[in-house]
């Protein structure tokens, strides 16, 4: 499929670019193209183009307007020392995206061209990818149901879709410890759900105990499993690890009610490399409390392509406070590491980066 490219009407000029990327922030300032790719249950996947960045003209009666018929995936775009842009594990956000498709009932896009949207869009605007240290390009490719129709069944009109937008420091600035909120009256997945698939839907269910987090001073939330007493899940947004004393790193494993976190896979393969001994397990609150007690817990941190790897400080859990020891040494090297891998100043040995 090839791209066609709209020249924007008014792209921003080097200086307004540069006014932007002084203080990137999060989420708030978007490129000046997007790429889409149409799809019809009649013609599959056509009309690929990469056009001007703006508002979407969309029926009243899209059903993703109503059923919430989306999924969606995020990624980064790094600014190599040598001018190169880089992503990481494309590959694998296609995957991804596929997965939640298919659980939402949504058209799977090739991985080629999912690829080839963003090598397009990046292309167009790379002089929207910041080079300080922490910043990136945050890629958000999506998929939502158009079909202007009221029943409850899967679209026949779909649209796909890539923007970005200039990101700092997630948790602004330097690595600081982050205080969870264990959610006791919000579920965020159960068995047979859509935990796994990365919709819009399951965040839309996350907001409210994240209100509530925010209120008990807290910055994200921690879910549980449903159907295990105080069994962890993960963050509204990360995946969580521990790691004890004994050079073991451990996470809740994937049941279905998870996103599979590519963050948390590249941690798994370099703790690995490590040569520490990983175990994805069923983890408790009770143990992570009574190990950090007894100081076989030393470390825990929440991952993900956003915010890479933070370290956890205190979990409140109602009145109960799990305290934990801040910033550890496994948390930052293997931070470093990743983030080195991303930003080209560390050898990629697994082969992780796709050149934009
Ligand atoms: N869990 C949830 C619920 C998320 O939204 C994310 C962010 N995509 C993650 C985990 C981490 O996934 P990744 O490392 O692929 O960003």
């Amino acid at each position: 499929m090839q791209f066609e490219i709209v020249d924007h009407p008014r792209p921003r000029s080097a200086e307004e670019i540069q006014n932007i990327l002084a203080d990137p922030g999060f989420g708030t300032n978007f490129t000046d193209h997007t790429a889409v790719v149409d799809w019809t249950e009649q013609d599959g996947w056509h009309n690929a183009r990469v056009e001007p960045y703006g508002p979407i003209a969309l029926d009243p009666a899209a059903s993703v307007l109503h059923y919430a018929q989306e999924v969606f995936e995020g990624m980064k775009a790094y600014l190599h020392n040598d001018g190169s842009i880089y992503t990481f594990r494309p590959e694998a956000n296609a995957a991804r995206m596929n997965k939640s498709a298919r659980r939402m009932a949504l058209p799977e896009l090739d991985e080629q061209v999912f690829i080839e949207s963003l090598e397009k869009l990046v292309t167009a605007d790379k002089a929207w990818v910041p080079g300080g240290e922490g910043e990136a390009l945050y890629l958000r490719p999506f998929m939502f149901a158009t079909e202007a129709f009221l029943g409850v069944r899967s679209a026949k009109e779909v649209s796909y879709r890539v923007i970005a937008s200039p990101a700092g420091n997630y948790f602004g600035g330097e690595l600081k410890p982050v205080r969870i909120w264990v959610s006791r009256d919000y579920v965020r997945a159960a068995p047979g759900g859509t935990g796994v698939a990365k919709t819009g839907g399951n965040y839309a269910g996350s907001l409210v105990a994240q209100q509530q987090a925010v209120d008990k001073g807290c910055q994200q939330v921690l879910f549980l499993d449903p159907l295990h007493e105080n069994a962890i899940e993960e963050l509204g947004g990360m995946n969580v690890f521990l790691v004890t004393n004994d050079g073991r790193l451990l996470t809740p494993e994937l049941t279905g009610t998870i996103l599979e976190g590519i963050t948390r896979s590249s941690v798994i393969q370099l703790a690995k490399d490590r040569g520490l001994v990983v175990e994805e397990r069923r983890i408790t609150l009770d143990e992570w409390d009574t190990g950090v007690r007894s100081g076989e817990i030393t470390e825990a941190f929440a991952c993900g392509t956003a915010a890479v790897i933070t370290p956890i400080g205190e979990l409140v859990d109602g009145e109960h406070i799990i305290a934990s020891t801040g910033t550890g040494e496994v948390t930052q090297a293997i931070r470093e590491e990743l983030l080195g891998i991303q930003t080209g100043t560390v050898e990629d040995r697994h082969g992780w980066l796709h050149r934009l």
